[in-house]
C-alpha cells in the first residue's frame, strides 16, 4: 500500500555519514553485533552514532513476532550466540560508551526468552566498563516472572519495555503483544526499584485523547520516563502512516506528561525510546 501522506519538512533526513558513524559501523562489523539504529532504520544514525551512542540488539537479527510498524527481520531464528555478550563488551569498551542502550529481538522460542543472554549481556559491559551506564530495553518475556528476575538481577541503571501503542491498535500493530501484560510489566520493574521507562508511536490513527489516556496508564503503573516519536512506514509491506503529527503536538505531549508528574518527557518527531536516552535518565528515582 502506497503512502498517500507526503512527508513534512521535519521529517526529511539524508544518508547518514561522518567520522563517528563510520567508527561505529566498523567496529559493529568486527564483532558481528546488530544494532536495532540499522535494522529499523532509524532516521538518526548519524547523529547518535556521531555521539558515539547506539542501541544493540541482542539475541540475532530475527524475530519470532511480526510487528506491523516493525523494520526487523522475522521468522525463525538461529540459536543465541553464546559470545554475544563478550562481543558487545568488548564494542561498548573499544567505542568507549558512557552510556549503552541494550534491546533484542522477542524469543519466544527460547524457554527462558533469552533473559539468561540478557543478563549476561549486563553483566559483561559492567565488569569490562565499570563507568558505563546500561539501559535496556527489554520485551515482554510473556509475562514470566523468572525471566524478568534474571534480567532485573543483573541491575541496570534503567529497564524500559515500550507500549509502542494505544490498546485498541494492538491488533493491527503488534498482534502478539497484550496491552496489560505490558503494563503489568512495567509496575513489576517499578516496584523493584529500577527506573522505569516506556516509549509509543503516533501518527498510526489513534486519537490525543487515547495517547493521554495510555501515559495515565504508564504513569500509574510506575513508569517515570517516557518518550513519544512519529512512526514511519519502514516499507510499503508496513503500516501506512495515518498522519504526521505535528511539532506543536509533540510539545503539548511533552506538557501534559510532565503535568502527570512523569520525571522526563521526551517527544518529538524522531525521536525514539533510544534517543538521548544518556540526557532522559540523569534523574534519580524519587523515594
Ligand atoms: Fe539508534 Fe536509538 Fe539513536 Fe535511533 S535514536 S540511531 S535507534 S540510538
Ligand atoms: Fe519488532 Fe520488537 Fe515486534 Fe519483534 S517484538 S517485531 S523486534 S517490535
Amino acid at each position: 500500500q502506497l503512502n498517500h501522506l507526503k512527508k513534512p519538512e521535519w521529517l526529511k533526513i539524508k544518508v547518514p555519514g561522518g567520522e563517528g558513524y563510520r567508527t561505529v559501523k566498523q567496529r559493529l562489523k568486527d564483532h558481528k553485533l546488530h544494532t536495532v539504529c540499522e535494522e529499523a532504520l532509524c532516521p538518526n544514525m548519524e547523529e547518535c552514532w556521531g555521539r558515539r551512542t547506539a542501541t544493540f540488539m541482542i539475541l540475532g537479527d530475527t524475530c519470532t513476532r511480526n510487528c506491523r510498524f516493525c523494520a526487523v527481520k522475522k521468522g525463525v531464528p538461529l540459536p543465541p550466540n553464546p559470545d554475544e555478550p563478550r562481543q558487545l563488551a568488548e564494542a561498548v569498551n573499544e567505542l568507549g560508551l558512557k552510556y549503552v542502550v541494550i534491546t533484542s529481538v522477542d524469543r519466544d522460542d527460547l524457554a527462558d526468552g533469552g533473559a539468561s543472554i540478557w543478563s549476561e549481556s549486563v553483566h559483561q559491559i559492567r565488569s569490562l566498563n565499570p563507568n558505563c551506564k546500561i539501559e535496556v530495553l527489554i520485551p515482554d518475556f510473556q509475562g514470566d516472572q523468572k525471566a524478568l528476575d534474571m534480567v532485573l538481577s543483573a541491575v541496570p541503571d534503567v529497564v524500559g519495555h515500550n507500549l509502542e501503542t494505544i490498546p485498541s491498535l494492538y491488533p493491527i500493530a503488534r498482534s502478539k503483544g497484550n496491552y496489560q501484560l505490558s503494563l503489568n510489566v512495567l509496575q513489576y520493574i517499578s516496584k523493584k526499584g529500577f527506573l522505569t521507562k516506556t516509549g509509543i508511536m503516533v501518527g498510526l490513527g489513534e486519537k490525543p485523547e487515547e495517547v493521554i489516556d495510555l501515559m495515565k496508564d504508564a504513569y500509574k503503573h510506575g513508569v517515570t520516563l517516557f518518550t513519544i516519536g512519529q512512526y514511519l512506514q519502514p516499507t510499503s509491506r508496513h503500516l501506512p502512516v495515518k498522519e504526521y503529527v505535528s511539532p506543536a503536538q509533540f510539545m503539548e505531549y511533552k506538557k501534559i506528561g510532565e503535568t502527570l508528574g512523569f520525571d522526563h518527557v521526551e517527544s518529538g518527531p524522531l525521536v525514539r525510546s533510544s534517543y538521548h536516552a544518556d540526557e532522559q535518565a540523569i534523574f534519580q528515582k524519587k523515594g
